[in-house]
């Protein structure tokens, strides 16, 4: 047994474990930004900001293009509760509290992107 080879992989062990810890460290750190919001566009436009960082739970009512939407804050996350579109996609899309899944209703032309947590933001 080479005792200064096996000395060498638990160095080299050791220090991915390190840089592994420090990076979900960094990750965890990251996800908890103050920064949690979920944007609302009507046409490209942003009618509203909701924040998600906060506990409370909150109801907005969005003009879409053609018609209402009715859409929900509850415990950190947001969805699209009620609207005359005529598939439902948005309505099924359920609750949604991350950055790489945004909720599109294209009857309406609205959609709503989180933003602040994920590291390949969605950009409309
Ligand atoms: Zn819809």
């Amino acid at each position: 047994m080479d005792k200064k080879k096996l000395r060498n992989d638990i160095i080299l062990i050791a220090s991915l474990l390190l840089v592994a810890t420090i990076s979900l460290v960094v990750l965890f750190l990251t996800r908890n930004t103050k920064d949690f919001i979920a944007k609302i566009y009507v046409e490209n436009n942003i009618v509203e900001k909701v924040d998600l960082s906060s506990k409370e739970d909150g109801d907005y009512y969005i003009d879409g293009l053609k018609g209402k939407l009715h859409i929900r804050r509850h415990n950190h996350a947001i969805a699209v509760i009620e609207s005359n579109c005529p598939h439902q996609d948005c309505v099924h899309m359920g609750y949604v509290k991350s950055a790489g899944t945004p909720i599109i209703c294209a009857y309406n032309a609205v959609s709503i992107v989180i933003d602040g947590t994920s590291l390949n933001d969605v950009e409309i």
